[in-house]
């Protein structure tokens, strides 16, 4: 597989590597660690995301260079290959993968268990922690050697997608493409300390508004974020500041769900389960995707509707749970 994948990539000569709407940091740091491989092998490369990078990820080499689709879309003609890094299906691309694309083999390079194979070629590795390890095997099986710039991208998702090496998928390849990183000049300290010990006061307010109306239902704990909320708060971007992963602590709880109202009305649904319970399986039905422990989707309708389908689906996935 990654020998295909090479094979394109040095045919290649103008590549554009997309990545997932609401970029979490594997879709960021997979992105600027691919595009620091394009430039050495001299490629032209576009890295681009239909949403902007989030604040907190401002932080990496590049993080500047990622692009959003132009209004019109993008030139025609200008690419000749599509790479999509962290993605489980063609339509979470967004506004990034447009119609002047259509036609361009695709590289799919992803770990989620909800992929569609939609590439021309796919790499779809759900043993792997995060996209990042995978894009630091292709960049070692091209010959290309580490950076620490490409270093601190890579460990940058590996160490957000695995919430500090905590996931029960972390197992001894991510800790060994971790010490290589590190070997590279990656700071983990540097990372860790960015993306769990800092946060706007913003996201704070909004933890505290969103977690006075937490319900337990059964053993499903779940909140939600209104845009009234965001707006009191001032907190400016979408997503839910990483309150799913904390109601998942609760010792009284097998499933945690946040619905998020996004600014363009849609619901953003988090969840989070205990190993036993897939909640990748409810999201995919519901068109959203992710791996068995966490994952997502957005829904039209109101926050009341979405909340009442997703709590009936997810009721109906427990009772299917394996003791
Ligand atoms: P999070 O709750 O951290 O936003 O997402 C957890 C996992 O679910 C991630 O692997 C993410 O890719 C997946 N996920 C979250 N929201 C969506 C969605 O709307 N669509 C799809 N396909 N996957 C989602
Ligand atoms: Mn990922």
């Amino acid at each position: 597989m990654k020998k295909t994948i090479e094979r394109f990539i040095r045919r290649a000569r103008r590549v554009i590597v997309i990545s997932h709407v609401a970029p979490d940091g594997d879709a960021i740091g997979s992105l600027l660690g691919l595009g620091r491989a394009l430039r050495w092998l001299g490629k032209e490369y576009t890295l681009a995301c239909a949403d902007p990078v989030p604040k907190g990820f401002a932080y990496l080499p590049g993080s500047e260079t990622i692009v959003q689709p132009p209004p019109s879309g993008w030139p025609k003609g200008k690419y000749d290959l599509v790479i999509s890094l962290d993605c489980g299906d063609l339509k979470r691309l967004g506004t990034a993968y447009d119609e002047s694309l259509a036609g361009l083999p695709i590289i799919n390079i992803d770990h989620h268990v909800t992929n569609t194979h939609f590439g021309t070629v796919n790499w779809v590795d759900t043993e792997a922690a995060s996209t990042a390890e995978m894009v630091l095997e292709l960049v070692e099986s091209l010959g290309i050697p580490l950076d620490a710039d490409m270093a601190l991208c890579l460990l940058h998702g590996i160490v957000t997608d695995t919430r500090g090496f905590r996931t029960p998928n972390t197992g001894p390849r991510t800790m060994r493409a971790a010490l290589k990183l590190m070997e590279a000049g990656a700071k983990l300290a540097e990372i860790t300390d960015r993306v769990f010990n800092r946060r706007p006061l913003s996201a704070i307010c909004l933890w505290a508004k969103a977690l006075n109306g937490v319900q337990l239902d059964g053993r499903i704990i779940w909140s939600q974020i209104t845009r009234a909320m965001r707006r009191e708060c001032a907190f400016s971007e979408n997503g839910d500041a990483g309150l799913v992963s904390f109601l998942a602590t609760a010792d009284e709880a097998d499933v945690a769900i946040v619905f998020a109202e996004k600014s363009d009305g849609r619901i953003e649904v988090g969840m989070r389960a205990v190993p036993g319970i897939d909640v990748s399986a409810v999201a995919l039905d519901l068109g959203g995707g992710g791996h068995p422990q966490a994952a997502g989707c957005t829904l039209d309708g109101s926050l009341d509707e979405v909340r009442e389908k997703v709590l009936a689906a997810v009721k109906g996935a427990m009772k299917g749970r394996i003791h």
